[in-house]
């Protein structure tokens, strides 16, 4: 294989780009990644909720510059007011800015020497002779860029996944979010909204502070996709926030998620990660630790594959295999979890919810809920002590799909 400028360019750097890039030149590949943007983690699309194994797969301690509170559980309303208390009773995940998270896991690749240019947007993407040839506006000016692998870390809209021939993630809910003045029932939980109010999803609240919390709600809802009307709604009508929301908004946060991965995310010279891949959790529209734990993967294929001069899609195809086998299952779970919840009406979920606020239930899902994997939580929600508590169509549900 002909030299190329570099072994692997990585195309976007958010948390997925980040993780892969490092994970690349840790495994002793030349490693250039680029970023559209001026500015490393910003604009914002994201509550910055992280599961303490999101922290731990970006190989990150929990530090002050960024993490802004830490919560142990939440509160799950349903439409009809009923509120399930789950306490996990230590700290289960990380309220972040994620501006300085991000640019924290940029300096971490810079590092581990990658190289990292800003305003440098991906336009074109060939493959010539077994080498990638990538076309960059870069500071208005379009040049090419040489490289024996590409990464498309590029985001919910990927084009280094379309360029590829690998199509793009087929569903997105549109996700939005106000950082606003809100009395927070306690610093230490969050919020969870479900039923017609969020379809599809859910509405969130995440205490950043005593005073600030981030609302916000993703919704499926067909073509309705209009998630800024919800969100409007959620905070006029739903007596419990409207009662705490102190008005106007100190951010705006908007994006999309995507649902379901894609079929493949390698291909000859090409690999896929992140939002781009669709490597998303179901249940919450979470992708930092999925993404990261994927990336973590894609880095160190990218940088074997390149160093052997063995770019082919057979041989790159090593990341679909070991990436699914890692979370492919709690995905694919986590998208049936979706699409039941979907498909049932305020009055079943009101039921769910009623059924599971019994002390031996929130006792099972104070010791086995996770945030990233709630397939463990099910498993054991259909032990025969609990399993009686739960409504009907939810136990013949969660027993199908596990
Ligand atoms: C409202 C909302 C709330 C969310 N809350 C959470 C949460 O609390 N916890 C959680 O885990 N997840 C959350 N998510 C999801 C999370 O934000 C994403 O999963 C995560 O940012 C994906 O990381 P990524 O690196 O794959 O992509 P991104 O973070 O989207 O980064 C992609 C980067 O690629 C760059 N780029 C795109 N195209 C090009 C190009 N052609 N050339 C160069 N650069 C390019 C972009 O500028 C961007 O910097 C939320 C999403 C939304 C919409």
């Amino acid at each position: 294989m002909k030299n190329t400028d570099h072994d692997v360019v990585v195309v976007g750097a958010g948390p997925a780009g980040c993780t892969a890039a490092r994970y690349a030149a840790k495994n002793g590949a030349s490693v250039l990644m680029i970023e559209d943007h001026a500015s490393i983690g910003s604009p914002v699309g994201c509550t910055g909720l992280l599961s303490t194994r999101a922290m731990s797969e970006c190989e990150l301690r929990p530090s002050d510059d960024f993490v802004l509170n830490k919560v142990r559980g939440a509160f799950v309303h349903s439409m009809n007011g009923t509120c399930l208390p789950i306490d996990g009773k230590r700290t289960k995940a990380y309220v972040v800015s994620r501006k300085i998270f991000d640019r924290t896991l940029a300096s971490m690749a810079v590092e581990s020497e990658v190289e990292l240019r800003l305003n440098s947007r991906a336009v074109n993407l060939k493959r010539n002779n077994g080498i990638q040839k990538l076309q960059v506006m870069e500071k208005g000016r379009l040049h090419e860029i040489e490289a024996k692998v590409v990464i498309g870390a590029d985001g919910v809209r990927s084009n280094i996944a379309r360029m590829a021939g690998l199509g793009q993630v087929k569903k997105i809910l549109p996700g939005i979010q106000i950082e606003a003045p809100y009395r927070s029932l306690d610093m230490d939980f969050v919020e969870i909204f479900v039923g017609s109010q969020a379809p599809g999803l859910f509405g969130w609240t995440v205490p950043v502070d005593e005073r600030i919390s981030r609302i916000g709600l993703a919704v499926d809802h067909g073509n309705d996709d209009n998630a800024s009307v919800f969100l409007e709604r959620m905070l006029r009508n739903n007596a419990h926030i409207s009662s705490r929301y102190g008005g106007g908004q100190l951010d705006l946060a908007v994006g999309g998620i995507p649902l379901g991965p894609l079929e493949r995310t390698s291909a000859a010279g090409t690999l896929i990660v992140g939002d781009a891949a669709g490597q998303v959790k179901p249940t919450s529209g979470g992708g930092i630790y999925t993404g990261a734990a994927c990336a973590r993967i894609a880095g160190e294929v990218a940088a074997r594959a390149a160093l052997e001069n063995d770019t082919s899609a057979q041989r790159l195809s090593e990341y679909d295999r070991r990436w699914r086998a890692k979370i492919g299952r709690e995905l694919a779970i986590g998208m049936n979890i979706h699409n039941f919840i979907r498909s049932i009406g305020d009055t079943e979920m009101d039921q769910l919810i009623a059924s599971m606020n019994k002390p031996s239930i929130l006792d099972t899902i104070t010791r086995y809920g996770d945030m990233d994997h709630p397939s463990i939580v099910i498993r054991k929600l259909l032990s025969p002590s609990n399993s009686r508590h739960l409504i009907g169509i939810f136990r013949a549900f969660a027993k199908a799909v596990i």
